[in-house]
């Protein structure tokens, strides 16, 4: 079972819905238990109310069959102990219970954990301590290598943690983990000592970034740079749509839509950084639901599409070669248009204009480059 209902109040929202190398957290956790070949089953416990956007998600991952979505309760214990009852009892012999908050759970760590039951009722892995420990109010404090930091998943044997629970709602115990319960009810507690980073919990939204480059290693957060280029007719009689902004003009730009030169180049731009084919392919031309279109939907398209690979525009700039009209005084309008449409502040957008010294004369032609990182990178990526 994965614990998903947090609240996520150091993470400044809920974490587990937070994106990590285009995925939510919690979607990290479970993928690799459903890999594994001794889990026949999943429950998620989420926040109460949340729990048809969170099957919704699970059926786009094709595992709406194999997990069972579960309202949680007011605390970590009381969640775990709603997931309990949804688990199967038929043939079940041990559970893991893993926090969504913690991306990863490495085959060789759950086959460790489960051969651990063998003489013990409960199984933890425990992460080595780096830093000189302390007591908060008193002289000196444990030797380091005397003590470790209790990861997740946690494995038990099922009939143990049923009764745990029992006796700790019983007695209205709340704990930070499972293992503090069925130790606390009498239970054996093995230790599985791990160095695999991969467990460390997601706590603050810079661990984010640390769990990427766990987890994808260094060329996970390598930037990505993609090039556009386009070309419209000028002509006369129809508005001048550039970078989004309406440019005072005799001619305006041929297209299928509103024919802004300087967005397709742009949104090929990062359509190419993403891995992605060109707008062509996205949005066919002479598509009748496309004509007249505003092209700010054919840029949205393109993060919409750079985003679902887990990838956001941090820089982008376009140069504009005009034979007519002059763009040099509306440069701070497109500038403003694009930051805004990207969501990215001024000083990371570029608009350059040129004549083309007349030897382009009946048509503009617009170059993008566009530069993405992995959301991982990306302060204030929230994932909703
Ligand atoms: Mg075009």
């Amino acid at each position: 079972m994965v614990a998903a209902a947090g609240r996520g109040s150091r993470f400044g929202g809920p974490k587990q819905r937070a994106l990590l190398l285009g995925r939510p957290l919690y979607v990290h956790a479970l993928s690799d238990l459903l890999a594994h070949p001794a889990v026949v089953a999943a429950v998620l416990a989420v926040a109460a109310g949340e729990e048809e956007r969170f099957r919704r998600e699970l059926a786009a991952y094709g595992w709406h069959r194999r997990v069972e979505v579960v309202a949680g309760g007011e605390s970590r214990t009381a969640s775990v102990r709603r997931a309990l009852t949804a688990l199967p009892r038929d043939g079940l012999e041990a559970v893991l219970v893993h926090d969504a908050a913690r991306p990863s759970a490495p085959a060789h760590l759950v086959d460790a954990l489960l051969a651990a039951l063998s003489g013990a009722e409960g199984a933890v892995p425990v992460l080595p301590v780096a830093d000189t420990l302390r007591w908060r109010r008193e002289r000196g404090g444990p030797a380091r290598d005397e003590v470790g930091r209790v990861a997740t998943p946690q494995a038990f044997r099922l009939e143990a943690l049923l009764a745990a629970h029992e006796r700790a709602w019983a007695e209205g115990r709340e704990a930070t983990d499972d293992a503090q319960l069925v130790e606390a009810a009498g239970g054996r507690i093995a230790v599985v000592p791990t160095q695999d980073g991969r467990l460390e919990k997601v706590t603050r939204p810079e661990d984010l970034t640390m769990a990427a480059l766990r987890l994808a290693g260094p060329e996970g957060l390598w930037p990505r740079v993609g090039v556009g280029l386009d070309h419209h007719r000028l002509v006369v009689g129809r508005p001048l749509w550039l970078c989004g902004v309406r440019i005072p003009s005799a001619e305006g730009l041929e297209g299928h839509s509103d024919g802004d030169v300087a967005l397709h180049a742009l949104a090929n731009a990062i359509l190419g950084a993403a891995g992605e084919r060109d707008i062509g392919t996205h949005l066919p031309p002479g598509d009748p639901a496309t004509a007249g279109m505003a092209s700010g939907r054919v840029l949205a398209l393109a993060v919409g599409r750079a985003r679902a690979r887990g990838l956001g525009v941090v820089q982008a700039q376009v140069t504009i070669t005009s034979p007519r009209p002059r763009l040099a005084p509306h440069v701070p309008a497109m500038v403003a248009s694009l930051a805004r449409a990207l969501a990215l502040e001024e000083a990371r957008v570029a608009v350059h204009a040129t004549s083309g010294e007349g030897l382009i004369a009946d048509a503009m032609e617009a170059h993008a480059v566009a530069v993405l990182a992995p959301q991982a990178a990306i302060r204030g990526w929230d994932g909703s």
